[in-house]
């Protein structure tokens, strides 16, 4: 049965719904004119997922390594804005260290970043600067940069529908778009402070943030071609590691960088599960 609403209340529920247009982003406080609704950009990120993980190697299909990503991921993940955006937490077989949120709420890491790193925390940052590119928005925003407003909001809008033959050309074109993504360095510092402050609020220690990105760079200088790719995505400078140091120490005072991380030793359980993995795999 059809019922008649008064007008105003269809706008509110228009306008509660897709938030397009002009919005105040709730995890930066600045204006964002977003040309996609939040169920466009799920959509998205739905649409896009199975070729964007088939690219990147696929799901690690060890049952335990999944949880754990996705219990380190859902701390952080809880703790964030924009909750109306679910999160999703995996873990990727590909053996090239990089890290990755859809818009939408999915976020990965790769098997090969995840043997860079020696403890949890190290991971609850990884975890949490990709959060923090979700409850930003970043993501989206550099879609809209990367293809013109115009191409995304039709490209979101069939995405909504998607299926088929259709369906599967649009996948791909979205995937691909996703995999090249470049974010500003603004993007990235601020992706950074908030991967802080959500390590902070899920108990974690947030020096674990700079161990992660001095670890990178360290790598970076050793290997440049190993992480390549990952600093196309999100580049790291020894100014993005003085600017985390310095809102820890400003904020954050009451954490030490010498204190070891208590999770460790889950963390390494895991990580061997992973090597266990990989090498019957090949
Ligand atoms: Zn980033």
């Amino acid at each position: 049965m059809k019922t008649l609403r008064p007008w105003w209340l269809v706008l509110a529920l228009a306008v509660s719904v897709t938030a397009v247009g002009c919005v105040v982003n709730p995890a930066t406080g600045e204006r964002q004119v977003r040309v996609i609704s939040t169920a466009e950009e799920i959509a998205i990120g739905e649409q896009a997922a199975p070729k964007f993980e088939a690219e990147f190697g696929g799901r690690v299909p060890v049952p335990a390594l999944q949880r754990y990503i996705r219990q380190v991921g859902g701390s952080v993940g809880r703790v964030s804005e924009r909750q109306e955006v679910p999160r999703q937490y995996a873990l990727l077989a590909s053996m090239v260290p990089n890290a990755f949120a859809l818009p939408g709420g999915k976020v990965y890491i790769t098997a090969g970043l995840m043997l860079q790193l020696t403890n949890e925390r190290q991971l609850a940052a990884v975890l949490g600067h990709e959060t923090g590119h979700v409850a930003a928005a970043h993501n989206v925003m550099a879609l809209q940069r990367q293809m013109g407003a115009a191409l995304l909001a039709e490209l979101a809008a069939a995405a909504v529908g998607g299926k088929g033959a259709e369906g599967a050309k649009l996948a791909t074109r979205l995937a691909t778009a996703l995999a090249n993504l470049h974010y500003s360095r603004e993007d990235e510092y601020e992706a950074d402070q908030l991967g802080i402050r959500y390590m902070t609020r899920a108990g974690y220690n947030p020096w674990g943030m700079v161990e992660l990105l001095k670890r990178l760079l360290a790598m970076s200088r050793s290997e440049p071609g190993r992480v390549g790719e990952m600093f196309q995505t999100h580049p790291i400078t020894s100014k993005r590691i003085r600017r985390a140091e310095g809102t820890i120490r400003r904020r954050y005072r009451q954490f030490s960088p010498d204190r070891p991380d208590p999770h460790a030793g889950r963390f390494v359980e895991m990580r061997v599960l992973l090597e266990r993995y990989l090498k019957r795999r090949s």
